[in-house]
C-alpha cells in the first residue's frame, strides 16, 4: 500500500487524510470543488500547527505530512494510482452507490475501496461494484488524527484477506482497529444512538432537564460528555438518519426515534452546526428554554 485516495475533504475526509500522510503515505485528496479542498487542507494545516505547538510532531513532520497530499476535483485522476480508496463523501445512498460505481470503472483492478458511512449498508455498495469481495467498510471516528478505534465492517461478500490487510493497515496508522459485521448500525452506533435517543425521551417524558440528564451520565457513568451534548455534537440530523436506518432494517420499534428528536430537526435546530440544538451555541438560549417546557 502506497497511494491512498480519499473522497470527501470534509470533517471525516480531511482527518483521514492527514492520518494516512502522518503516517508516510501518498494521499490524493478529492472533492467536487477548489474552495472545499482549501478549506480541508487548511484544516489540517492548522491541526498540525497544534500538534507541532504541543510538541507531539516538528516543523519537519508537519511540511512532510502537506507534502504527502496532493488534490484532486477529478475523481477519475485522482484514484488512478490508488491502492486503496477511503471514500467520506457526504452521507447519502444514492450519492455512495454512484461513488462506488464510478470507482470500479476507474481505479485499478486489485484497488480495495472502503467507505466510512455511519450507516449504510457495506454489503449494498459492495454489490454495485464487481469486486464485492474487495468492498470494506473503515468507520474512522471524530476527529479522526485522535481516536484511536477504526470500525472494520466486513460485508457479506467482503474476503479474509482484505479484512486482514485493512486490520493490518488500521494498526500502521496507529489505530485499534476493531472487525464487526455489517449489520444496521453496525456496533459504535449500533449501542450508542440508542443510548442518545433515550436520553432524548427521558426529557421528553419530563423526567429530567438537559443540565440534569447530562450531569447524571457524566459523573455517574464516568461519560467525558453527557448524551445530550454530545448528539448536540454528532448533529441532531445525523443522529436521526442513523435512527432511521436502524428503525427500517430491523423493523423494530426500540430504534424508534423520539418524537422530540423529530420536531427538532424539523424546526431546523440541528445542534452545535446550526448554533442551537439541547444547549445554545448563539445567544439566544431559546433550545434551554424549550428544554425546560418538558420538565414536569
Ligand atoms: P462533510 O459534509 O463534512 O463532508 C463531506 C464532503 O464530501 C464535502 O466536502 C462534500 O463536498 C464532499 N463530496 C460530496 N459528494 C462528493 C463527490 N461526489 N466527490 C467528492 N467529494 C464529494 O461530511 P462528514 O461529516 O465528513 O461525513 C463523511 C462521511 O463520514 C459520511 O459517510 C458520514 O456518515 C461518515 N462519518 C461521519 C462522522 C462525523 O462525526 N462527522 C463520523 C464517522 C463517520
Amino acid at each position: 500500500m502506497k497511494n491512498i485516495a480519499v473522497i470527501g475533504a470534509g470533517t471525516m475526509g480531511n482527518g483521514i487524510a492527514h492520518t494516512f500522510a502522518q503516517s508516510g503515505f501518498k494521499v490524493q485528496l478529492i472533492d467536487l470543488s477548489e474552495a472545499n479542498l482549501k478549506r480541508g487542507m487548511d484544516t489540517i494545516s492548522k491541526n498540525l500547527d497544534r500538534m507541532v505547538s504541543k510538541e507531539k510532531i516538528s516543523e519537519d513532520d508537519k511540511k512532510a505530512t502537506l507534502d504527502n497530499i496532493t488534490t484532486f476535483t477529478d475523481i477519475t485522476a485522482g484514484v488512478k494510482d490508488a491502492n486503496l480508496v477511503v471514500e467520506a463523501a457526504t452521507e447519502n445512498i444514492d450519492l455512495k452507490l454512484k461513488i462506488f460505481k464510478q470507482l470500479d470503472e476507474a481505479c485499478r483492478k486489485d484497488a480495495i475501496l472502503a467507505s466510512n458511512t455511519s450507516s449504510i449498508s457495506i454489503t449494498q455498495i459492495g454489490a454495485v461494484t464487481s469486486r464485492p469481495d474487495m468492498v470494506i467498510g473503515m468507520h474512522f471516528m471524530n476527529p479522526v488524527p485522535i481516536m484511536k478505534l477504526v470500525e472494520i465492517i466486513r460485508g457479506y461478500n467482503t474476503s479474509d484477506e482484505v479484512t486482514k490487510t485493512i486490520m493490518e493497515l488500521s494498526k500502521t496508522l496507529g489505530k485499534v482497529p476493531t472487525e464487526v459485521n455489517d449489520y444496521p448500525g453496525f456496533v459504535a452506533n449500533r449501542i450508542l444512538m440508542p443510548m442518545l435517543n433515550e436520553s432524548i425521551e427521558t426529557l421528553y417524558n419530563g423526567v429530567a432537564g438537559v443540565e440534569e440528564i447530562d450531569t447524571v451520565m457524566k459523573l455517574g457513568m464516568a461519560h467525558p460528555m453527557g448524551p445530550l451534548q454530545l448528539a448536540d455534537f454528532i448533529g441532531l440530523d445525523v443522529c436521526l438518519s442513523i435512527l432511521n436506518v436502524m428503525y427500517d432494517g430491523f423493523k423494530n420499534p426500540k430504534y424508534a426515534p423520539c418524537p422530540l428528536l423529530v420536531n427538532m430537526v424539523r424546526a431546523g435546530k440541528l445542534g452545535v452546526k446550526s448554533g442551537e440544538g439541547f444547549y445554545d451555541y448563539s445567544e439566544s438560549r431559546k433550545a434551554e428554554h424549550v428544554a425546560k417546557q418538558f420538565r414536569k
